[in-house]
């Protein structure tokens, strides 16, 4: 597997890959990775030809009071699990190969960026939207693969290469958990023994929200309320945000149905962590409902989601 530093490579690279008549598959990260990233990586190895995994902890969505400094950079480990999936290159650029001459120019997706995680992480989608921008300008892949772990991120960003015009297939994988339910994430390495127990009221709620739709609730405030309470039981975790929105708009929903987000956010000792569900047709088969832009495979065991722009990069 090669590493690639600058722009010109990945470029340069991704074209030699399409002229082969290969497709390209890009996984967006920043580094220390995990099993959650593996299913990206894998996803991607399973859908393209040849496949990008780009670590590049990204300064502009970051504010001034995060953790960008102390974020975990694991490379090597990175490179052997990227590999190990079936990446054929590692993107590793600098700050500098990514915002030459500094960040003048952003990509702001109006509205969405200023919802749930963008409402209390001020700038931050901005910051997502514009590098993710970059790396799809710089590889050129005809799929890129996200987490629903971060199921606001790709509305944002989802939207953000609808509205750009940008030709890439945005492929969203399924949260991938611990054993007791916590999902992974990079900055669970932040918690301590006691943190980590109370951190998976994140996951209880989500798995409690899940049953109560699954048993056919569908009264937001019903719901909101059900994970409200099972926070209030653990007094140590200060909730950031509990909603139900519309996971294309990120705005507030009142009674939930397909396509509906239920996502929390919260604070366990110094580590936000986030958690979610969406309302598809593993809830709602029964009703036999369609989900616009839910693309329904089961025979693959392929969970995940796509949405696919009729463009294509330049030859
Ligand atoms: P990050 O390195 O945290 O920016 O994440 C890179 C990608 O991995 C994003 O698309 C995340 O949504 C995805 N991801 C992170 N954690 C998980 C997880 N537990 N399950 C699935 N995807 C994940």
């Amino acid at each position: 597997m090669e590493i690639l530093r600058t722009v010109a490579e990945l470029r340069a690279w991704s074209r030699t890959q399409r002229n082969a008549g290969r497709t390209v598959g890009l996984v967006p990260t920043m580094g220390a990775l995990h099993a959650g990233h593996a299913s990206l990586i894998r996803a991607a190895a399973n859908g393209c030809d040849a496949v990008a995994v780009s670590v590049f902890v990204n300064p502009t969505q970051f504010g001034p009071n995060e953790d960008f400094a102390r974020y975990p950079r694991t490379f090597d480990a990175d490179c052997a699990l990227a590999e190990g999936e079936g990446a054929e290159v590692v993107f590793a650029p600098s700050v500098e190969d990514l915002y030459p001459g500094g960040a003048a120019a952003f990509v702001e997706v109006e509205g969405l960026s200023s919802r749930l995680d963008g409402a209390s992480r001020p700038g931050h989608f901005r910051g997502v939207a514009t590098v993710v921008a970059k790396l799809l300008i710089a590889a050129e892949p005809d799929r890129a693969y996200f987490g629903q772990k971060d199921a606001a991120q790709v509305a944002v960003l989802r939207r953000m290469a609808t509205d750009l015009l940008l030709p890439v297939e945005i492929v969203v994988c399924p949260i991938v958990r611990e054993g007791d339910g916590l999902a992974l994430s990079s900055r669970n390495i932040y918690l301590s023994a006691e943190e980590r127990a109370w951190a998976l009221v994140l996951s209880r709620a989500v798995r409690l929200v899940e049953s109560l739709v699954a048993g056919g609730e569908r009264r937001g405030d019903v719901l909101l309320e059900a994970a409200r309470g099972l926070f209030a039981g653990v007094p140590e975790v200060r909730v950031d945000y509990i909603e139900l929105a519309d996971w294309g708009t990120l705005l507030p929903v009142e009674v939930a149905g397909p396509g509906t987000l239920f996502a929390v956010a919260a604070w366990v000792g110094a580590t936000r962590l986030i958690d979610n569900f969406i309302i598809g047709p593993q809830v709602l088969a029964q009703e036999e409902r369609d989900i616009e832009g839910y693309s329904r495979q089961p025979q693959t065991g392929d969970e995940s989601r796509r949405w696919e722009s009729e463009a294509a990069w330049p030859a």
